[in-house]
């Protein structure tokens, strides 16, 4: 049973390889499929793989056992879909592929996918011209790259070893860092990488309770907490994201507990950031919820609609929650660490931060001295 099992390496639920016809004698393709130990289907050209007869959104449960190889015909590097309502920090989400074998109650990807399966684009040469080619237009600019924002890339490394591809590339860029965000304990690849400390590795952390309800197949806290320290003893930083934060019974004392086991697991020193974000969420993303995970009760409770069309916690709820959670981080954190809001008003910065990001030369310049090792005060 799920619950039961470690889910360290959640690639391990994927059943079955499809490829698409296009892409089957791409070198990059039969080197996945030579690792891959389940079914190989290809997937003529102009077919789509089958891998469900169930309707939406039942199907989404069926697709998380199948990867699709194919070939990424749009940008692979893109702003970060930000609202202007709220405040942004600048990042550049590099878009290897969509969606991932876990299967997190809140994940905004059920309400965007129009398509059931994992899909991971074998034409990476493209993608490292693209950030070569943006990275050399704008020599002045530190571009922060991440992988989280569609998919959970570590989550399907042992498959892809996308990794190995990424980290020496990025180890040789000055103006650019990449972060590997996931739920996933898969870091054993990165272990031998150059990566020049310009690739920071990084979790979602939750309470226990959230970790194990509401995000089934990641990797338990103190597999994540393991995994971040092997990536310390090879010399990479690392970074957390308390998000999305979730309102429940003894939410205070869980939240403080994984913060304490974190910090008394981890060197202060080498954690470069750490973001809060509240649960928020697209309205019609909890008709999906509801329906595929009905023992769930996050959906359950007071929401304002947000200047951004989505749901959030009322902002005195947001601003209590903050609140406690920043100030037991402060409590640990190294100087250092940037703590920084994912899409928040001036309004709760000021709340609980005491300050706004202008006053420190907006979120991105806080986490550039981050990166590069300042002092953000704060
Ligand atoms: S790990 Fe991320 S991409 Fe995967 S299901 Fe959870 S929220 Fe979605």
């Amino acid at each position: 049973m799920d619950v039961l099992k470690s889910w360290r390496d959640p690639s391990s639920y994927i059943t079955t390889l499809h490829v698409d016809e296009d892409c089957k004698n791409n070198e990059y393709t039969k080197e996945i499929i030579e690792r891959f130990s389940g079914d190989v289907v290809i997937v003529p050209v102009g077919q789509s793989p089958v891998v469900s007869e169930r309707d939406f959104p039942a199907n989404l449960s069926d697709g998380k056992r199948h990867l699709y190889l194919t070939r990424n015909k749009g940008h692979f590097l893109k702003p970060c879909p930000a609202t202007r309502e709220y405040r942004c920090c600048d990042y550049h989400v590099l878009n290897t592929g969509m969606n991932c074998p876990i299967d997190c109650v809140y994940c905004i990807l059920q309400a965007y996918l129009n398509n059931p399966w994992i899909s991971f684009y074998v034409n990476y040469e493209g993608m490292l011209d693209e950030i070569e080619t943006e990275l050399s237009a704008h020599p002045e600019e530190l571009y922060r790259i991440g992988t989280g924002e569609f998919t959970d890339s570590l989550a399907i490394d042992s498959i892809t070893r996308l990794s190995e591809k990424l980290v020496p590339f990025m180890a040789a860029k000055k103006n650019g860092m990449l972060e590997l965000k996931t739920k996933s304990g898969v870091v054993d690849y990165l272990q031998d990488l150059e990566h020049n400390s310009n690739t920071i590795v990084s979790w979602s952390l939750n309470s226990t309770r959230i970790l194990q309800k509401e995000e089934m197949r990641a990797a338990s806290l103190a597999e994540r907490v393991e995994a971040a320290k092997k990536c310390i003893s090879w010399g990479y930083r690392v970074g957390f994201h308390f998000d999305p934060i979730v309102d429940h019974e003894n939410w205070e004392k869980e939240y403080f507990e994984t913060i304490d086991y974190l910090y008394r697991e981890l060197p202060a020193e080498s954690i470069v950031w750490i973001s809060l974000g509240a649960l928020r969420y697209l309205p019609h993303l909890k008709d999906i919820g509801v329906r595929r995970f009905p023992g769930s009760t996050i959906y359950f409770q007071e929401f304002i609609e947000g200047l951004d069309g989505k749901s959030r916690y009322f902002r005195d709820n947001r601003t209590q929650l903050y609140l406690s959670i920043y100030n037991r981080l402060k409590k640990y954190a190294d100087e250092k660490t940037a703590i920084y809001f994912c899409m928040e008003s001036d309004e709760v910065w000021r709340d609980v931060m005491g300050f706004v990001p202008e006053e420190k030369g907006g979120i991105h310049t806080m986490l550039e001295k981050a990166f590069w090792g300042y002092s953000v005060g704060g």
